[in-house]
């Protein structure tokens, strides 16, 4: 016998992906309409809940951004996970241990002076002996210069996730895992619903939030999007509590094309990389867990590209062997913004994805700021600068687009 299951009634607003920008939409539209309230909104995913990208970040919650309308978002995170403790009466966790933005040049300390000047928030400017007092694994003789903004902090990016999951939820919004989105279907121009492995779902309202596979899901609506999934990689030591100190702040390092964090004892540590391997968005597997990321070196070429001038700062690392590779898909534009907002093309159809690395530290602000688009409100910033279309007509599936996002990622140069 086999059993058909239920079809899924449809929802003014249907959200695809649940991973840490759906929740987040989730979580700021059921804020706004409140329990019961008057469009119904319903998230979608073929898998559980913050299994994909979410699941595998380094979670710095960096501030200082290179323009005013990212760090807006970013802070809009910090105030997000403030008030998501206050409703739900517990601590999520936050490390507020601080950024430390190290400087290894005077060409470097100029433009980490212009990155941290474009915010408003406290810095701090240290020499070298100050750095390496503050984070005693940093060699003094390396830094020429240091900004150290004690807001900063890192979080467990599954906690702040579920948070976000658990507030929608208690304002009516509904989830359903284990459903696969094929396409979004549109009628004379405007969004009709989803089409899906368990039957079509009616929606006036669809919000693309579906990470490396949004570029695929918004190419069967005729939307390309400027992004490409882009391997994103970290290492984590062996424990050594006495050279990575609990509370050592995040180091951000762009002289090495690096950043660290502390993790229980040990040094988490990213690596950028000359070269960043970007995948074709037709051509992913469901799943990213089954996927091999390690591709034909596991890390291993970016890791001895990277290495002399990581250690050259940070000479611990030179004793401390490396227990873990972490490695996953972050979702890269050509231009390194995010992806937000309406299609005008496709009328109740928006976009919430093209994280570039930074989806865990702007999901408050991206929540919150697609929310209000989708209802029509003002919302925390102009979205003008990440609009979908802004780079104009291409075509999402091209070598071409593809070298562009890689080269975003290795040209990044803040956390
Ligand atoms: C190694 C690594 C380190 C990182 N470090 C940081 C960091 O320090 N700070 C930071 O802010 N960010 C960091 N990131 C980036 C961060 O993880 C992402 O920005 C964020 O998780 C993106 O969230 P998302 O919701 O867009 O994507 P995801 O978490 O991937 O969620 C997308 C969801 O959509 C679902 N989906 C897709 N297509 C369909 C479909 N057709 N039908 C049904 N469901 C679908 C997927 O199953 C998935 O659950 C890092 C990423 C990696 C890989």
């Amino acid at each position: 016998m086999t059993i058909t299951p239920a079809p899924i009634d449809g929802a003014d607003i249907v959200i695809v992906g649940a991973g840490i920008l759906g929740l987040a939409v989730a979580w700021a539209l059921g804020r706004a309409l409140g329990t019961g309230g008057a469009r119904s909104v319903l998230v979608v995913d073929r898998h559980p809940p913050s299994t994909q990208a979410t699941a595998r970040a380094a979670a710095l919650l960096t501030r200082a951004r290179g323009d005013a309308a990212t760090a807006a978002l970013v802070r809009d995170t910090y105030t997000a996970i403030t008030s998501l403790e206050e409703e739900l009466g517990e601590d999520l966790g936050l490390r507020r241990v601080g950024t430390l933005h190290v400087a290894a040049s005077g060409a470097r300390v100029d433009s980490l002076r212009t990155l941290v000047a474009a915010g408003t928030d406290p810095v701090d400017w240290l020499d070298g002996d100050g750095a390496a007092r503050l984070a005693p694994c940093l060699s003094a003789e390396a830094v020429e210069r240091a900004a150290f903004m004690p807001l900063d902090g890192f979080i467990d990016p599954m906690r702040l996730a579920d948070a976000y999951r658990r507030s929608a939820r208690h304002a009516g919004v509904r989830i359903s895992t284990g459903l696969s989105v094929q396409a979004i279907r549109v009628e004379r121009g405007r969004v009709a619903g989803i089409c899906t492995d368990r039957g079509f779902i009616a929606a006036p309202v669809v919000v693309n939030a579906a990470g490396a596979w949004a570029a695929g899901l918004a190419w069967s609506a005729g939307v390309g999007l400027p992004q490409a999934p882009v391997r994103s990689q970290y290492w984590i030591t062996e424990p050594r509590p006495d050279m990575f100190p609990r509370d050592l702040p995040v180091l951000v390092m762009p002289d090495a094309g690096a950043y660290a964090r502390p993790e229980l004892g040990a040094l988490l540590f990213g690596l950028r990389g000359r070269r960043s391997l970007a995948l074709d968005p037709a051509r992913l597997p469901h799943d990213t867990a089954g996927l091999d990321l390690d591709d034909s070196d596991g890390g291993l070429e970016t890791l001895e590209e990277g290495w002399q001038a990581l250690a050259r700062l940070c000479p611990p690392l030179l004793q401390a062997g490396i227990a873990h590779y972490v490695s996953g898909l972050s979702t890269y534009t050509a231009d390194g913004r995010f992806v937000l907002g309406p299609v005008p093309e496709v009328e109740g159809l928006f976009m919430a994805t093209g994280c570039c690395g930074a989806g865990i530290a702007a999901s408050g602000g991206i929540g919150r700021a697609v929310a209000a688009a989708v209802l029509g409100q003002p919302g925390p910033v102009d979205l003008a600068p990440f609009a979908p279309g802004r780079l104009g007509a291409l075509d999402p599936f091209s070598p071409a687009l593809r070298g562009a996002c890689a080269a975003a990622r290795s040209g990044k140069t803040g956390g």
